[in-house]
This record gives C-alpha cells, sequence and structure tokens, in this order.
C-alpha cells in the first residue's frame, strides 16, 4: 500500500500533469584530493582548462542556434558567461598559482557566485547559470559526460534542485510534460523557460528531495503542489478537470457574471501605479485592494500629502471610470513602517496594526486622507477610502466621519470575528464592506497566518470562516451596500462560487488569478451558486465543504 502526500510549492506555470518521477543524472565535483599542479604544468593546465571552456560554449551556441524564443537568449548568456574574460582571466590565475582546473573552475566559480548574489535581483538570479556552467567545464575537464537531463523513455514529470537553464531549453516536451524544483523563484530562468514551454510547474518546493526517481507524482502548476503517489483515478481526473479549467480561462475575456448574468465585479488587489497598469491591460474591472503601506516598506519617514497624492494619483489614474478601494495604512504585525511608530510588542499581530495607529498618531491618517483626497481632485476621480483592521462601531463611525469630510466614500475590512459579529451596526456606519479572509481567517481560528504548521487551520474554507463571511454579506444584503471579498479566498475559484452564493457582489484578488475566477463563475448560474454555499455552511470541515461543492457542481 502506498501513501499520499502532498508537497507544496510556488505555483508557476498552470496546468496539471501525472507521470512517474526522473532527477537529472549527479553533477561532477572538482577533485579536491589531488595535490597542486607543478610548475612546468600550470601553462598547460591552463590550456586544458581554456579548451575545455570554449569546447563547452561552443555546444551551448550551437543549442542555441536550435532553440527559439527566451530558450535561445538564455543558451546564448550561458555560452556568454563560458567565454567571459573576468571568469576565465579568474581560473587563469588560480591556476597559475598552482590549483588543478575543475578546482580553479570550482572556487572562481563560488567567487564569481557570491558577487552576483551580494548584487541581488536579477543578478543573483544568474548563479543558477554559473553553477550550471560550472558543472559542464569541469564534466569537460574531467573527461565525463557532459550533465544534463536525462531523456526518459515515457512521458515523465522532471524533479530537480534547480534546473540549469540549459537543460530546460534542450528539453524535450513529449517526454517531459511537467517540472517540479527544490529550489528557484518564480522569476528564475527555470520558471521563465517553463513559462515560454508551456510546460506545468511548481518551484520552491518543500521536501522534493525526498522523492525518488520512478515514484508516480502529480504536479498542479496552478494550486502549487506535488502530490506525491497520488489514487491513480484521482489524480488522472484531476488533470482532466485542469486541462478543461485551462481551455476555459483561455477564452474567457469577461465581463465577469455568472452563466444566467448575475454581474460579480471583478476587482485587483495592487501596491502601486504600475500593477494597477497590468491589471487595467487585463480583465480587472477595477481595484478592490490597494495595499498603501507597501509603497513605504523601506521609507524612514513620513512623506508628505503631495508626495502621497503623487503615488495614490497613479493608480487611481489607471481606472479612471471605474471603482477604486484605497485602504489607509496597514501597518504593524507582519508590515511594520519605520514612520509608523510603532510600539514593540510581544504580540503584534494582536497589537497596534492598521487603523489602531491613529489613536496615537492621528495626523498619519489625517495627512493620508488628506493625499488620498488630493489624487482625487488632480485625477477627478472618486475613489472609496477603506481601513484595516476595524473592531468596533465606534471606530468605523469615526473612520467614517474623517473619509466623508473629504468628499470620499468610506467602508472598512472585516478582518476581525467582532466586525462580523457586529456586522449590521458596523456597516449602517459606512458605505461598503471587504471582507479581508486573510486575517478572518488568522484571527478566527487563533492561527497565525505565516506558519506552514498551522495551514490545515489558516483555510478560509473553515466552517466558522465562512458563517462569519455569509453574516458579513447578509448585512449587505439587508442594507443594499456592497460587501467584497478581498483576500486570497477571492482567488480560488471554488470558493468564488460560494461567495457569490452568499451574496459578495465583488471579488478582489491578484491581476494573474483573476481569469481563472471570471471562467468559474461564468459556467454556473445563480442558483447552483446559492446552492453550492449552503452546502458549503452546512459542511463540518475544509476538505468536506470543498467536496459538498463539487458535488452540487457535478449534480
Ligand atoms: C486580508 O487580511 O485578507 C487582506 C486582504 O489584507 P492583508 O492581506 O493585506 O492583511
Ligand atoms: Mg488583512
Amino acid at each position: 500500500m502506498t501513501t499520499t502526500s502532498t508537497l507544496s510549492g510556488t505555483p508557476v506555470v498552470p496546468g496539471a500533469k501525472y507521470g512517474p518521477a526522473v532527477w537529472p543524472a549527479p553533477r561532477p565535483t572538482a577533485d579536491t584530493s589531488a595535490g597542486p599542479v607543478p610548475d612546468d604544468e600550470r601553462d598547460a593546465e591552463v590550456e586544458r582548462y581554456e579548451t575545455a571552456a570554449t569546447a563547452v560554449a561552443e555546444r551551448l551556441r550551437e543549442r542555441a542556434r536550435v532553440a527559439d524564443g527566451v530558450a535561445a537568449e538564455v543558451l546564448s548568456a550561458t555560452a556568454g558567461l563560458a567565454t567571459d574574460r573576468g571568469l576565465r582571466g579568474t581560473v587563469a590565475k588560480r591556476i597559475r598559482d598552482g590549483s588543478r582546473a575543475d578546482v580553479a573552475v570550482a572556487d572562481a566559480t563560488d567567487e564569481f557566485a557570491a558577487m552576483f548574489k551580494q548584487a541581488g535581483g536579477v543578478m543573483a538570479e544568474r548563479v543558477t547559470d554559473l553553477n550550471d556552467l560550472r558543472d559542464r567545464v569541469i564534466a569537460e575537464v574531467q573527461g565525463k559526460e557532459e550533465p544534463g537531463i536525462p531523456s526518459p523513455d515515457e512521458p515523465s514529470i522532471l524533479l530537480a534542485d534547480d534546473l540549469a537553464p540549459a537543460d530546460t531549453a534542450g528539453l524535450d516536451v513529449g517526454k517531459v510534460i511537467a517540472l517540479a524544483t527544490e529550489l528557484g523563484g518564480p522569476t528564475s530562468h527555470t520558471a521563465i523557460i517553463a513559462r515560454q514551454m508551456g510546460l506545468p510547474c511548481v518551484v520552491a518546493v518543500d521536501g522534493l528531495g525526498d522523492v525518488a526517481s520512478g515514484t508516480h507524482v502529480l504536479v498542479d502548476g496552478m494550486a502549487g503542489e506535488v502530490v506525491v503517489e497520488p489514487d491513480p483515478e484521482a489524480a488522472e481526473a484531476r488533470v482532466r478537470e485542469s486541462a478543461e479549467a485551462m481551455a476555459a480561462v483561455d477564452s474567457w475575456t469577461g465581463p465577469c457574471q455568472t452563466s444566467d448574468g448575475h454581474a460579480v465585479g471583478l476587482l485587483a488587489n495592487v501596491q502601486d501605479g504600475a500593477a494597477a497598469t497590468r491589471a487595467a491591460e487585463g480583465v480587472a474591472e477595477g481595484i478592490g485592494l490597494f495595499r498603501t503601506e507597501l509603497c513605504f516598506l523601506e521609507v524612514a519617514e513620513e512623506p508628505t500629502v503631495e508626495e502621497q497624492a503623487s503615488i495614490y494619483g497613479e493608480v487611481l489614474q489607471a481606472f479612471p471610470d471605474a471603482k477604486v478601494v484605497v485602504r489607509t495604512l496597514d501597518a504593524g504585525s507582519d508590515k511594520p513602517l519605520k514612520f509608523a511608530g510603532l510600539p514593540d510588542e510581544p504580540n503584534p499581530a494582536l497589537g497596534v496594526r492598521g487603523l489602531r495607529i491613529s489613536e496615537d498618531e492621528p495626523d498619519l491618517l489625517e495627512h493620508q486622507l488628506d493625499g488620498i483626497e488630493a489624487a482625487a481632485e488632480q485625477t477627478g476621480t472618486s475613489p472609496w477610502v477603506m481601513a484595516p483592521m476595524v473592531a468596533t462601531v465606534d471606530e468605523a463611525r469615526r473612520f467614517a466621519e474623517k473619509v466623508r469630510a473629504r468628499g470620499l466614500t468610506p467602508g472598512v475590512m472585516v478582518e476581525i470575528p467582532a466586525t462580523a459579529l457586529m456586522a449590521e451596526k458596523i456597516l449602517a456606519e459606512v458605505e461598503f464592506f471587504s471582507i479581508g479572509t486573510n486575517d478572518l481567517t488568522q484571527y478566527t481560528m487563533a492561527a497565525d497566518r505565516m506558519s506552514a504548521e498551522l495551514a490545515s487551520l489558516t483555510d478560509p474554507w473553515q466552517p466558522a470562516v465562512l458563517d462569519l463571511v455569509a453574516k458579513t454579506a447578509a448585512a449587505g444584503t439587508a442594507q443594499g451596500k456592497s460587501v467584497g471579498v478581498c483576500g486570497e479566498a477571492a482567488a480560488d475559484p471554488l470558493l468564488a462560487i460560494v461567495l457569490v452564493g452568499m451574496g459578495i457582489a465583488t471579488l478582489s484578488a491578484a491581476t494573474a488569478a483573476l481569469p481563472a475566477v471570471g471562467a468559474k463563475l461564468a459556467s454556473v448560474d445563480l442558483a447552483t451558486c446559492q446552492r453550492a454555499a449552503e452546502a458549503a455552511l452546512a459542511s463540518d470541515s475544509p476538505a468536506e465543504a470543498r467536496a459538498a461543492v463539487r458535488e452540487v457542481l457535478d449534480g
């Protein structure tokens, strides 16, 4: 009997594939046990290295010639590193000082990798290219076969610590059907090439190293999961479901509505003008959450009202005729702001955070609202403005007064169970609600949203969370005011159906997540959404709720 386990990582390319795992062949290592090269052999050793580096560069260039697009660029870039004069000079110097060619290559690579890492950003991501080059040159110097990807006999899932771009560029997509790596980021070369090749890909998968070659795995590039030894039938069903969903997502262009025409506002979560502009190029109908604190994480002094107005204006301009919801600073907890004068607290998630900062520092909020008002005037727009971490009727009332005094539309986030329980009274003070399911889940379940161990508790499908969301939505329906969701729950297409069934009017999520949500909603009518909501609310656990909703959709 086999046991199924699910490993989590960062989703890079959506799509689900199932098959046996393969790992690349082990990479060569420099032989550090051999003594120094005798004086009179050092020139020849340099020559040996130069010949090897040239041969590797040539092979990479040859592959670049037959590849296209980004793959060709990556291969050429790695070939370029192989002929880099700085790197070659450093290796040659080390050999002249007595190192063997393979050891000199390894040491020089470490030296360059440290410099690249220190430079950060794009340079740091090139460390994978550099290490790949090292292994190829060492193999060449040692007279071994060039390291690389095996060519499996049957369609397989390639697992690796981190794939070298030169490897991924040479992949046979008929044989390698998905990728998962233990390291690497969403902007690494591996990720870029996987995207170009349309290969489902998950990176930064914790525990992947324990999955042996030959083990059957399911890679889900949408969920960011690697399921080890899944039930084969369930895995095949998930592969089919994913293919259908992706086809629907690709052809979906909005506007967002259920199959019977019930409109749902599909909005984007952004942190600056650039993200808002990108959102406007896609299917987003507006901005549902502008996290203003993220504009100032590195800023030591409070920005002036004019500076703030210019930053906020960039976001407002991206959607001049649509809804834009600006959230006032949610500093504190995991988002410390240097200028917010936050106290040192043992439990900052339950401390002075979000709107609570304005108790001690009222000017921060006043200045920010002035900045938003100025931005609205300059852009000729009418943003909605909401406060994070509101817990009482009085807080909502005082915030709304300040916002209305500036001619703006006030709302509050529902992130604390108290707010959901008092939804009717608090909503009466403002014009709209936006439910932050990330924090609402954390505070309802008393489980830190950052904790990997507590992931099953910090699941917005928890019945207690769904119950509070439903209560909040009902207050909106009763008072004819908009209640949206702007936490991660809004990015889950299945949960979106439940939320709409509860009466949620808008869903706001990362731009990339929106087409899948829109396409899913287009596939069901409002009555089905309502039945799905009832089924989820009647469940005892997240797993039961998901299964119950799937059953409603299948029936
Ligand atoms: C939330 O809590 O769900 C939310 C949207 O706010 P943030 O993630 O910024 O805390
Ligand atoms: Mg929050």
